[in-house]
């Protein structure tokens, strides 16, 4: 089964110009599907949001992300989506019953170095099990927004959960976005975090004062 959103600019009702970015063209809302966005935070939504509806995909976030640390950046975060979702026009899912940092640490343990494989696919089963039981055709996830995700490994990972079941994995390289989306973002007034999310992640982020 094709598990990648692959269709054509004729058959989303979107129009690209050559460097990919979507014409002033409008389709209706919702034409193009219902889309299950897993959100990992507000800046990354602004770009990628504004993509899916510009191409006519009816949106709803899915805000669920357990490798958030410390649980007061967690809500930090959260109180950020629900403060701009209207602005953004969408409506978002709050897993906050998953935040469970022990499902997460559990999930990476002894796998650290290779972490972020294991912190994608958490968030990504969850997205996809979330989007079949709510008969949404697509999930995706702002992951393909940064740049300093690993974004083949999510490309891929999203494909393979896909493969076997209805839902399909909408891969969209959100990344030619980057500086549209942090221009918005700040012009916004958005909160916007300097480490990813994880522990570990922080830690590097400081190291410098850490080892002070
Ligand atoms: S660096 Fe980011 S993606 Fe990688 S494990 Fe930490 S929070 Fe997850």
């Amino acid at each position: 089964m094709e598990s990648e959103e692959t269709r054509t600019e004729s058959e989303t009702g979107a129009a690209q110009n050559d460097s990919g970015r979507k014409t002033d063209e409008t389709p209706t809302p919702g034409s193009a599907g219902r889309v299950l966005l897993h959100i990992c935070c507000a800046p990354c939504a602004v770009y990628s949001v504004q993509t899916l509806k510009a191409e006519g995909f009816e949106v709803t976030g899915l805000f669920y992300n357990p490798n958030i640390h410390p649980a007061a950046e967690y809500i930090r975060r959260r109180d950020t989506l629900r403060q701009f979702e209207a602005e953004l026009g969408i409506r978002v899912i709050y897993k906050d019953a998953g935040y469970d940092p022990q499902v997460w640490f559990r999930e990476v343990t002894f796998r650290e170095t290779n972490r972020c494989f294991h912190c994608y696919r958490v968030r990504l089963e969850k997205t996809l099990f979330i989007a079949k039981h709510g008969r949404f055709e697509y999930f995706s996830s702002t992951l393909l927004y940064s740049t300093k995700q690993k974004h083949e490994v999510i490309a891929a990972l999203g494909r393979d959960l896909a493969a076997d079941g209805p839902n399909r994995f909408l891969y969209r390289d959100f990344r030619l976005g980057w500086q549209e989306g942090i221009e918005k973002s700040m012009a916004m007034g958005m909160y916007r975090q300097d480490y990813c999310g994880c522990l570990y992640s922080e830690v590097e982020r400081r190291k410098k004062e850490i080892r002070a």
